[in-house]
């Protein structure tokens, strides 16, 4: 628990003493110079104060029944919830021992008693600064581990629509096809491209065309489960990778977004736009299967077919059509495939049918 002083006032000081004359004596003369006080009688009180409300600093004496002071500066050293909590020790004029072992149990510092005031307030001032310099460094490196994370994310991120960008898709989808492979698990990928995009942006305008790619990532985002990745994967081209779905499930899965698409009506400065897409499936266990850049490939190269055979339809890799308009591409006169896709893979084995 952190408290938050403000750095005008002034700090708080816990005298810890079983001799109430001693903590009336302190009390008066911290106050004097500004401090505000608490007090402890026992170990046991001054635990329970440091855990409800943690003070700047601690004026610990050694010699207490039960709990001693050396035992207090240990729990309090030993407590990692709690901000630093300089301790200072008073001991006896003659006890070294209490001396070495109150700065092992975690003291930070010891007076001697009785106490010099003057030396007291010098003692008090130079760990109050060690505080200081110590919250700062602390409040330094959380903005830094929050600006890691800031960094981690954004690299991660598309900025348009807050998906998971084309880098981290790539890293995600390694990992998960690993993962699946590991444990014996289906993985299916889903790659989905709005159907004449272009033409949105022709009509309406660049702007509209964006505000069309945020309200279909809103629709993945909203369809997708907690341990699917969704992402943009080129300008209008999406991604889905689903960990423990078999290539039905994740048809049936592509079918319902497909409809939801054709259903929805996008809005931009008081235009209404509809649109549908293009879907291609692929999921691993299958023979063809070998890896995730051959699954990526699938699933792409099977939206391409849906895109060639009419556009707003669900095309699986192992379907008959599929392999159809494969074999009918294998010809010299391949079509420009680039023009559906950003992201055709080199066809490494052309004319090899993807069996169902
Ligand atoms: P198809 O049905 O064959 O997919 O046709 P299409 O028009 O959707 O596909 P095409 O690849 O011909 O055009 C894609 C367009 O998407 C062209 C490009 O300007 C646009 N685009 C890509 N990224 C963005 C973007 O971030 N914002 C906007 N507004 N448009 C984009
Ligand atoms: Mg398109
Ligand atoms: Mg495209």
């Amino acid at each position: 628990m952190e408290v938050q002083r403000d750095p005008g006032s002034s700090a708080c000081i816990l005298i810890v003493d079983d001799h109430e004359d001693n903590v009336e004596l302190l009390r008066a003369r911290l106050e004097s110079w500004g401090y505000r006080t608490d007090a402890a009688a026992d170990g046991a009180e001054a635990l329970h104060k440091v855990d409800t409300a943690p003070p700047d600093l601690i004026l610990l004496d050694v010699m207490m029944p039960k709990i001693d002071g050396i035992e207090v500066a240990r729990r309090v050293k030993a407590n990692e919830s709690l901000p630093f909590i300089p301790i200072i020790m008073q001991t006896a004029l003659d006890a070294t021992e209490n001396k070495v072992e109150g700065l092992e149990a975690g003291a930070d510092d010891y007076i001697t008693k009785p106490i010099d005031f003057a030396e007291l307030k010098a003692r008090l001032n130079s760990m109050l600064r060690i505080k200081r310099l110590q919250e700062e460094l602390e409040e330094r490196e959380r903005q830094l581990l929050e600006a890691n994370e800031r960094l981690r994310h954004m690299s991660q991120t598309d900025v348009l629509t807050g998906l998971d960008n084309r880098r981290y898709l790539e890293e995600r989808i390694e990992e998960m096809f690993e993962h699946a492979k590991r444990l014996n698990e289906p993985f299916a990928c889903v790659m989905c491209d709005l159907d004449r995009f272009k033409s949105v942006n022709d009509t309406y305008g660049h702007q509209a065309g964006d505000a069309v790619l945020k309200q279909l990532a809103r629709i993945l985002r909203h369809e997708v489960r907690e341990i699917d990745r969704a992402g943009r994967f080129g300008g209008e081209e999406f991604m889905l990778l689903l960990p423990g779905t078999v290539l039905d499930a994740a048809v049936t899965f592509a079918e319902r977004v497909r409809k939801q698409i054709e259903a929805h009506t996008f809005t931009f400065d008081g235009t209404s736009i509809r649109r549908t897409a293009s879907f291609g499936v692929s999921a691993w266990p299958h023979p063809r299967i070998p890896n995730c850049d051959v699954l990526v490939r699938a699933a792409d190269d099977a939206m391409y077919v849906a895109k060639e055979t009419g556009r707003n339809r669900v095309v699986r890799f192992d379907s008959d059509e599929f392999n159809e308009h494969l074999a009918a591409d294998d010809g010299s006169d391949q079509p420009e495939r680039d023009a559906v896709s950003h992201s055709r893979l080199p066809i490494a084995d052309a004319g090899v049918r993807w069996e169902r």
